[in-house]
């Protein structure tokens, strides 16, 4: 490889290109923007299909051969194009679906009729993921009649809801989404005028622990004091879960460090409503806490109500917990990690069932090599500052399916979203001047790998 597979000339016309084109690609995402395309079982399914309709039919009109596919869930579209022989290759992955929007009156503009109030087009899926759909298009306008490698699209119509025939499109249809590159359009960048490379989201579990103290529920005046109550044994168990800095206190499951970014206590804690007498937990960077390391979150609890309480010892009680898990851990072995926990702490001997109710793997990008060299470079070319490597606490679990089904492909999360864009809320916006550097990045991130053939 080449250190500058373009020359600075070939950037700028990528640049100008890419600006020509803008508002086409805004009319068009405008026009993605006014179908409401809820994949929500309770929301009209023909509205879906409509959208994978418009994508397919913007994705034939730069001269890609389109199939809408359906395998059991909703309508997903994949496109593809030859590059020149020998190019690399290069799949292109978003979504078409949204949320649903939630209240009306919630939102200050109608939810599918985009509206722009300062520099931020505003509506349902104007970010999330109609944007990354058009980043994508973008992209290839740019290199209309000339396109440097060879481009597979693929915009599915079920993540907002979880995906469910995915496993089986991978199945049926993995080998056109084969390639060298594997472009996520669907997370963001850390802050406006800062680019981020998602290289990291942490998986999950979640576990359902029950306690039982006595074989029925007895008087407390007469046997407390003597016999423990399964509610008093639960509370314990959990407590036990954290240290006294609120570290997750399980021996065994995989920690982490997040980047250097800058990110300061005030930040998170106007960012989380976080009450001002009250500490933050956990210890080292509040980024690898959020990103890199375990947390456990007891997410609810059956034991007696107050409205039913009488002086009574409970016999039974159980917990939900919430484990968000280092990117690299073993869902299924930080799940064992866990149950030894809870039954090496169950106090006074109680008796614990232990239950795994759900399961997600994270995701850790290796993000290294000469795809991800092009990447940086990309970035860098459109927002003139270095893209940050970011991490996010949550999960998107198809990711890892794609990262196991196509384990050589260089997988790259990006996205059209910042701070404030409020996906999956209430007027959801897109920046649309950030919005124009993520269509240059993606169309110049193509020309950059095309242009690394000879070297390679
Ligand atoms: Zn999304």
């Amino acid at each position: 490889m080449t250190d500058d597979a373009l020359t600075p000339d070939q950037i700028q016309q990528i640049r100008d290109r890419v600006a020509e084109l803008m508002p086409q690609v805004r009319a068009d995402l405008e026009e993605l923007v006014r179908i409401p395309s809820v994949s929500a079982s309770s929301f009209d399914q023909s509205q879906v299909a409509r959208s994978a309709e418009a994508v397919a039919e913007l994705l034939r009109r730069e001269g890609l051969d389109v199939e809408v596919v359906v395998e059991g869930g909703r309508p997903a579209v994949i496109g593809h194009l030859d590059g020149p022989a020998g190019a690399p290759t290069v799949t292109l992955y978003a979504h078409h679906d949204v949320q649903p929007p939630g209240d009306d009156a919630d939102w200050d503009s109608s939810p599918f009729e985009p509206v722009e109030r300062d520099g931020r087009l505003y509506g349902r899926g104007a970010a999330d993921d109609k944007a990354g759909v058009m980043a994508h298009v973008a992209a290839l306008r740019a290199h209309a009649g000339n396109l440097p490698v060879g481009v597979t699209v693929f915009v599915e119509g079920e993540e907002e809801s979880g995906s469910p025939s995915l496993g089986t499109i991978l199945e049926k249809h993995g080998d056109r989404l084969a390639a060298d590159a594997i472009v996520i359009a669907d997370s963001g960048n850390w802050d406006i005028g800062t680019p981020a490379l998602t290289t990291t989201l942490r998986g999950g579990i979640r576990v359902v622990v029950r306690v039982q103290t006595l074989d029925h529920s007895v008087h407390s005046g007469m046997f407390g004091g003597a016999a423990p109550d399964a509610t008093t044994a639960l509370v314990r168990l959990l407590a036990s879960l954290h240290d006294a800095d609120g570290n997750v206190a399980v021996a065994g499951l995989d920690a982490g460090e997040a980047a250097d970014i800058d990110y300061d206590e005030q930040r998170f804690r106007a960012e989380s409503g976080l009450l001002d007498d009250v500490s933050l937990i956990g210890s080292g960077s509040i980024l690898s806490r959020l990103w890199n390391k375990p947390s456990i979150t007891t997410i609810g609890i059956d034991a007696t109500s107050i409205d039913k309480a009488s002086n009574t010892l409970s016999a039974k009680a159980a917990a939900k917990i919430s484990v968000r898990l280092a990117p690299t851990q073993d869902p299924l072995v930080a799940f064992d990690r866990v149950r030894e926990h809870l039954e090496a702490n169950a106090p006074w001997g109680a008796r614990l069932t232990v239950e795994l109710e759900e399961h997600g793997s994270g995701f850790a990008a290796d993000a290294n090599g000469p795809v991800y060299d092009e990447a940086r470079a990309s970035f860098a070319d459109a927002w003139g500052t270095d893209p940050v490597d970011m991490g996010v606490g949550g999960s998107i679990p198809f990711i890892s399916d794609f990262s196991a089904r196509f384990p050589d492909a260089s997988i790259i999360v990006t996205g059209v979203e910042d701070p404030d864009t409020r996906a999956h809320g209430a007027n959801e916006s897109l920046h649309l001047g950030e919005f124009e550097k993520v269509c240059v990045a993606e169309a110049v991130f193509l020309a950059r790998l095309g242009a690394l053939r000879p070297a390679r």
